[in-house]
């Protein structure tokens, strides 16, 4: 059906901002937006009736790194670049927690466990606690990081160590997403689901969107579609990769904090009285890599 002149001047034309994409980065550019420029109109476009991307989807761990993570990014990074990198982490947890609020969040400070199976890498990760407690001495807390040489831990059997860390927790993702929804729409934004955004044109006076839902007209464009991005943006060097979140049937189990092992690629935590495992996009990384669902 075609857009009707009233459809035209009242929702597609005359935004002063557009942001494509309505997980947590779009509502948080969203957000930011709008409590600096009140008077604007700010617009989120989304192509699924939600979101339709990680936000929904993730496994709800408020962490920031473990150690064997920390040592393997220093494959590519500097020290101090895995230091900054791992603050703006944590600074961004406590951002969104003082933003959408712990109950809203469901947050529970359970503290995160990285798990290890075999000696050599339990010691050569425990080898290395010392340093990274200093580097996060005065921006996290004190002792991020404490190792424990165990051969049962909470109902694991084959574990012959662990290193805890008693800064992260774990959150309801669909809590968060509801309430941060909620958040948005209560300042004015507009959220628009089933908008498909295929192409954007900068003219003179603002950007051209080309939607399955007619052409919108804004001032100012900002494209947070994570790892569809390249659709939108060819010149970026944006792979997707494939993840996943399992949850169990209901089972009897020990487990009480969010938990690590391989680096941060695998991750398990109890939800009621079942357990959820993620991760594994490390994987296959150069066959699983297509954006399609
Ligand atoms: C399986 C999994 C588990 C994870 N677990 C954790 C975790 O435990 N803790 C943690 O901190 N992080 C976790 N993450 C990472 C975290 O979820 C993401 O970093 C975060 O959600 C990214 O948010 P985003 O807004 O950038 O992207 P997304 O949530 O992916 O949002 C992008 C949005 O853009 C929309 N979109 C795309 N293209 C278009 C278009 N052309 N037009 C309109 N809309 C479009 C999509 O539908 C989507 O809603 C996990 C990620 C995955 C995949």
């Amino acid at each position: 059906m075609n857009t009707s002149f009233w459809e035209r001047e009242s929702f597609l034309l005359n935004c002063d901002v557009i942001i494509i994409g309505a997980g947590i980065v779009g509502l948080s550019a969203a957000y930011h937006w709008k409590k600096k420029n009140p008077g604007h109109r700010v617009v989120i476009l989304e192509r699924n009736w939600l979101s339709d991307g990680a936000s929904s989807k993730n496994a709800g761990f408020a962490c920031f790194g473990s150690i064997s993570e920390l040592e393997d990014d220093l494959q590519s990074m500097s020290e101090n670049e895995v230091v900054s990198l791992t603050n703006r982490r944590f600074q961004g947890l406590l951002e969104l927690r003082k933003l959408i609020g712990n109950e809203n969040l469901e947050f529970q400070s359970c503290g995160g466990v990285e798990v290890f199976f075999d000696s050599s890498s339990f010691q050569k990760c425990q080898s290395q606690i010392d340093k990274w407690n200093l580097n996060f001495n005065t921006i996290i807390g004190p002792n991020v990081y404490s190792a424990k040489s165990v051969s049962y831990y909470h109902g694991m059997q084959e574990v012959v160590g662990v290193i805890e860390n008693s800064f992260e927790g774990a959150i309801h993702t669909g809590s968060m997403l509801r309430s941060f929804r909620n958040l948005v729409l209560s300042l004015g934004v507009e959220l628009y689901s089933g908008v498909h955004v295929l192409s954007f044109e900068e003219v003179n006076s603002g950007v051209e969107v080309v939607s399955n839902e007619g052409q919108w007209k804004t001032e100012n464009l900002i494209i947070t579609t994570n790892a569809f991005a390249c659709e939108l943006l060819p010149i970026l060097d944006v792979q997707p990769k494939r993840n996943q979140v399992i949850v169990s049937k209901p089972m009897r189990h020990e487990l009480k904090a969010t938990y690590h092992a391989e680096k941060g690629y695998i991750y398990f935590r109890p939800i009621q009285d079942r357990i959820l495992i993620g991760g594994m996009r490390h994987l296959f990384p150069h066959t699983e890599n297509t954006s399609e669902r």
